[in-house]
This record gives structure tokens, sequence and C-alpha cells, in this order.
């Protein structure tokens, strides 16, 4: 008599409610597909979650293009979305990279050395 006990594991995977609008790049293809998920890692017995990894779901960025899950930790352009998308939907991107304003002297022609 054999009792075959099937373990596993159970990923609970869905969008993150409030955040299903935002979508980020994707930082391993460059996509503008990311969306922010709600991932929770479960143990399953006989295909019955039990006892969850973690104590509560990981919040993560995921692109369905690549499959590329990171942590949100690790975007904080993410976060801002989220913690500023609530009641407006339009933020401005902040320009990335741009380059630090210069200041010009008023008067006087470009001097060369
Ligand atoms: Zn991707």
């Amino acid at each position: 008599m054999a009792f075959i006990f099937t373990c596993g594991t159970h990923t609970f995977n869905s969008l993150l409610a409030g955040s299903e609008n935002i979508t980020a790049q994707c930082q391993n293809c460059g996509n503008f597909t990311a969306k922010v998920y709600k991932r929770w890692e479960w143990f399953t017995f006989c295909f019955v979650p039990l006892i969850p990894f973690s104590l509560k779901p990981h919040h993560e960025v995921g692109c369905h293009i690549c499959h590329f899950y990171q942590d949100i930790r690790h975007r904080p352009d993410v976060q801002e979305m989220m913690n500023n998308g609530q009641s407006s939907q339009q933020i401005p991107m902040q320009p990335y990279g741009a380059p630090p304003q210069q200041y010009k002297a008023p008067s006087g022609p470009p001097q060369y050395v």
C-alpha cells in the first residue's frame, strides 16, 4: 500500500489592485510592458496551498514578454507611480538622464584659452 503525496509550490500571481493601469519599462527587454504584480508563493500538499513561504505577498514588477520579474523595491520609479497615480492618472514622466541646466554667461564672447 503506497500513498503518494504530491508536494509542490503554488504561486499566486495577480495584478496588484489599484495599480492595474501602471505600465513601467522592463529593465530586461526595455519594452514598456512591465506591470505591478502581487506574487505569493505557497507550499502545497496534494495541490492544496498550506503554508506561505512569506508572510505577505511580494510586490513585483513583471514583464509578460520576457517573463522578467524584479522586486518592486528595486524600482523606485514604479513605487513613485504607485504613490502618485492613485488620484491623477496622468503624471508627467520625469526626464531621465536630462543634462543639468547649464549656466550661461549673460554677456561676453566665449573665451578660448
Ligand atoms: Zn521584458
